[in-house]
């Protein structure tokens, strides 16, 4: 497992900072995006502060599982049932600025391909 330092997520975590959270359990939570890219913007992280995707370790497989999971009950909880997209920007050039995993929810709106 690799650890990363603090982040505004680890904050939002720890109810320092606030967030509209829309779910929450023992390894997850799921809170609205602060500069949404689509009608539903959500975002799910682990609580545990796991840097990047490519962090990632097999042991972490069902931890990771989870946050899938917890992305699908969120979305059908947000009502996107047209279907949604799933992001994970990964490191520099995928375009990660938050050091902290996060799977962006994004739906409400029929979306274009490729992102850029
Ligand atoms: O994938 P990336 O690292 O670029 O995404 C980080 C996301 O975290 C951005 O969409 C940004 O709007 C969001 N964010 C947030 N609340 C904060 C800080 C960042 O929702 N306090």
């Amino acid at each position: 497992m690799s650890e990363t330092t603090e982040t505004i997520f680890s904050k939002i975590i720890r109810r320092e900072i606030p967030a509209e959270i829309v779910y929450e359990d023992n390894l997850a939570l799921a809170f609205k995006d602060v500069h949404p890219q689509a009608p539903v913007h959500i975002l799910v992280i682990p609580k545990q502060p796991i840097a990047k995707l490519s962090d990632a370790e097999s042991n972490d497989h069902a931890l990771m599982g989870h946050l899938l999971l917890t992305a699908k009950r969120v979305a059908d909880q947000a009502g996107l049932t047209k279907g949604y997209r799933l992001v994970i920007n990964t490191g520099v050039d995928g375009g990660q600025t938050v050091d902290h995993l996060h799977l962006h929810i994004l739906g409400g709106r029929s979306l274009t391909w490729p992102p850029g």
